[in-house]
């Protein structure tokens, strides 16, 4: 099931841009495949670079750094959030969830019509 991902998300009332971004050159210099600033309220995660399944398990990570940063006053390490993500990946690898930005559907509904 693919979970269409707005650009924008509600975490504990504050408004989060999601954004789903290829080749970012801020995370490429930081080694990363994504990051959440609680002070942006925003979370990017790496779609470009990566395979679908990561892709998702970062989507996991950032949202627990958002949550962690709003309701657990930041008590839990990177390391500690970084099992749990794989944990919650695990969940919905079994369902079979993709987390695509709701754009991204768009383009595929796009492509179709052109066929
Ligand atoms: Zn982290």
């Amino acid at each position: 099931m693919i979970i269409s991902i707005p650009a924008t998300i509600k975490i504990a009332g504050f408004d989060y841009s999601i954004n789903f971004v290829k080749h970012d050159k801020e995370l490429q210099g930081d080694c990363a495949y994504g990051e959440c600033s609680n002070v942006l309220r925003r979370i990017k995660v790496e779609s470009g670079s990566t395979t679908q399944q990561e892709t998702n398990k970062v989507f996991l990570h950032e949202l627990l750094e958002a949550l962690n940063c709003c309701y657990l006053d930041g008590q839990l390490t990177h390391e500690q959030i970084e099992r749990l993500s794989y944990g919650l990946h695990q969940i919905t690898e079994q369902f079979q969830l993709t987390f695509v930005q709701s754009e991204h559907i768009r383009e595929v509904h796009k492509c179709k019509k052109n066929v």
